[in-house]
């Protein structure tokens, strides 16, 4: 067996697991030993007790149009004026354009420890397939420390939208691993939410849509995709992002409403800073936060994802892809102060996003691959209260990033 193995990383605290440390066996790009002072020549790597997780996992996010704040105006803040500006900026893309962008974002991703990442991609036709050529070029080159998966919408509406639907169909084709949906902006959107659910049955795909993005429970779309998720028997391979008004509901409500996710198998992703900076814009005093509560959704047995959605555009002009950074500022948003509670965050960046994105080789197990990031702390709890930072990472065995802790200068010698 010793032979089989590469390299030891001794003293690991595997998230999620008994406190105890463990050494971890890593062979031909896989997890091959995990056990107690494992015997083995190797060369080896002490963690000295640090946790370690299989990477985090991004649900959300959208490379194409990350990184061009600096071509556009943020005046009101508003989801109508984020909406404008993105798409105007969007009429002077072009597919290298794309590809720098949403290489730089990615790159930030990867050295703060994602793994795995599900990128939406607009289509439609002003677009057409830049953004899909570009990142299907770049899901290629970065293969060595990512997992990309495609999710293909129409950002603009589909029934709207001459020409939108043909263009969906041939990104389906060609390379888009899931089919999203916007039917906020869309002139029918129930006719919007049927015709992703016949795209999404018509080539086997999962489904993510971006959905009932305000403060205004009065009416959701959510029913809809709920009622169409049963009826085509989709459970469990369905998510939706924002879900904003579920924030505007009281308990009883909520409790209702996570109880059918529950049952229907519909996940929720919630978007902690682009909620922030966008809802509640029509107060000037007692804001309201506008961030869903993913904790209480996932307490009722709703799969549910924290997610960073968009870096540096008019929707979220901040961002540096830390997925321990969203926890965090979801835990202050969201009155998270148990250190359970906390801890139990660390989930909703790595084990239940992986579920909502049906991966199956996810985890740090026996014959999974070697894909590992080693945080600065030993406790959960502590790598989301502390923001500890993503040390070093592998991706199927093979080191990805480094990141040295800072250096004290310490007057005198100590
Ligand atoms: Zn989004």
């Amino acid at each position: 067996m010793s032979s089989a193995i590469d390299l030891v990383l001794r003293e690991a605290r595997i998230a999620g697991s008994e406190p105890r440390v463990v050494d971890i066996g890593i062979g031909a790009g896989r997890i091959v030993a995990i056990e107690p002072n494992l015997a083995c020549e190797a060369p080896v790597q002490n963690l000295d007790g640090r946790l370690v997780v299989p990477g985090f996992v991004e649900t959300h996010i959208h490379l194409d149009k990350s990184c061009i704040i600096d071509r556009c105006t943020i005046r009101q803040g508003t989801l109508a004026e984020a909406f404008s500006e993105t798409t105007a900026a969007k009429r002077g893309f072009t597919e290298e354009d794309i590809y720098a962008r949403a290489s730089r974002t990615l790159v930030n991703a990867i050295s703060q420890g994602t793994t795995r990442l599900r990128t939406h991609v607009e289509v439609d036709p002003r677009i057409g397939f830049k953004g899909l050529d570009a990142i299907r070029r770049l899901k290629q080159d970065f293969a060595w420390a990512a997992d990309l998966e495609i999710c293909a919408f129409p950002q603009e509406g589909l029934l709207n939208d001459p020409g939108c639907d043909e263009l969906l169909i041939a990104a389906c084709r060609n390379g888009a691993d899931l089919i999203g949906g916007c039917p906020y902006v869309d002139s029918d959107p129930h006719g919007h939410i049927a015709r992703i659910f016949a795209i999404a049955e018509e080539f086997d795909l999962d489904i993510d849509f971006h959905l009932d993005f305000d403060l205004d429970p009065s009416w959701m779309h959510l029913h809809e995709v709920l009622r169409q998720t049963e009826r085509m028997g989709w459970g469990g391979r369905v998510a939706v992002g924002h879900a904003t008004k579920l924030s505007a509901i009281d308990t009883q409500a909520l409790a209702a409403i996570a109880r059918r996710l529950a049952d229907v198998g519909v996940a929720v992703t919630v978007i902690p800073a682009t909620d922030l900076f966008l809802m509640g814009r029509d107060h000037d005093h007692s804001v309201p936060r506008g961030v869903t509560p993913a904790h209480r959704l996932a307490a009722h047995g709703v799969t549910c994802s924290l997610a960073t959605n968009n870096v540096l555009n008019p929707f979220t002009p901040f961002g540096d892809c830390s997925l321990i950074r969203m926890a965090n500022l979801y835990a202050n948003v969201a009155h998270v102060g148990h250190t359970a509670d906390i801890a139990a965050l660390l989930d909703l960046v790595t084990t239940a996003p992986a579920k909502l994105m049906n991966l199956p080789d996810y985890g740090i197990a026996l014959g999974n691959p070697a894909d590992i990031v080693v945080l600065d702390c030993t406790t959960e709890a502590a790598a989301v209260a502390e923001l500890a930072s993503p040390m070093l990472g592998f991706k199927r065995g093979r080191l990805t990033f480094e990141r040295p802790a800072a250096t004290i200068n310490w007057p005198n010698a100590r």
